[in-house]
């Protein structure tokens, strides 16, 4: 059983596009709430900052974690490895802070199965519509239209694992987003109610794959 004092355990995953990376950057301001930063082997973008934004580790590096059982989750996105260590997150959680984790559905699962002593809440974050999902794709890499394809043919894959999240939530509008996915974690932390439409994402889901 979680313990009242105990922090909370917060996922958001979604496919490529879908703004989940500054969704979690805004939930990180709220007071008491911390990201839990990741390892990779990807290499850094210009705008990312070592440690802050992720551990850049080497293959080496992230195989000897696996190995000591480090992580509590770890996975192959893309091309590269990622994965979260353990201890990081059991010492915020255990000092009452909420943790955030902007990972994938594989992580997403692994941390489902391991069935923690810790609350968890999960959110699955979709774009409005395909049209704009390719704009925001097609922005985020001028250079190469191909790249804005090839996700949106792993979206169409990535979509389908909306039905283990606990909630499913549409970024239209990012501040609205925002509030919604805050709205569902105080309900859910204090036991309020929750308002939630499952019809209108099955709906929504349904445009996305047609
Ligand atoms: P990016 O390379 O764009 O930062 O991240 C690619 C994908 O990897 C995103 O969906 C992100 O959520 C996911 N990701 C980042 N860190 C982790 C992690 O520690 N574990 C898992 N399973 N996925 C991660």
């Amino acid at each position: 059983m979680p313990l009242d004092k105990d922090g909370v355990m917060i996922i958001l995953s979604s496919p490529s596009g879908a703004g989940k990376t500054t969704l979690v950057k805004m939930l990180s301001e709220i007071n008491n709430f911390q990201v839990s930063i990741s390892h990779t082997t990807r290499k850094p973008r210009p705008n990312e900052a070592p440690d802050k934004d992720y551990y850049f580790v080497n293959e080496d590096e992230f195989k000897r974690l696996i190995n000591n059982q480090e992580f509590l989750e770890y996975a192959k996105v893309f091309d590269n490895f990622y994965g979260t260590t353990r201890s990081p997150v059991i010492d915020k959680l255990s000092k009452g802070k909420n943790v955030l984790f902007d990972i994938d559905w594989q992580g997403a699962d692994q941390i489902k199965n391991k069935k923690l002593d810790y609350k968890l809440i999960t959110f699955f974050i979709l774009p409005p519509s395909k049209e704009v999902l390719f704009q925001r794709l097609s922005n985020r890499d001028m250079k190469d239209k191909l790249i804005a394809e090839e996700r949106m043919k792993q979206f169409e894959r990535d979509v389908l694992h909306w039905i283990n999240y606990d909630y499913v939530v549409i970024n239209e509008d990012l501040k609205k987003c925002f509030q919604r996915i805050k709205n569902l974690i105080d309900a859910e932390i204090n036991n309020g109610s929750k308002d939630y439409d499952l019809e209108f994402i099955r709906k929504h889901i349904s445009r996305l794959t047609f």
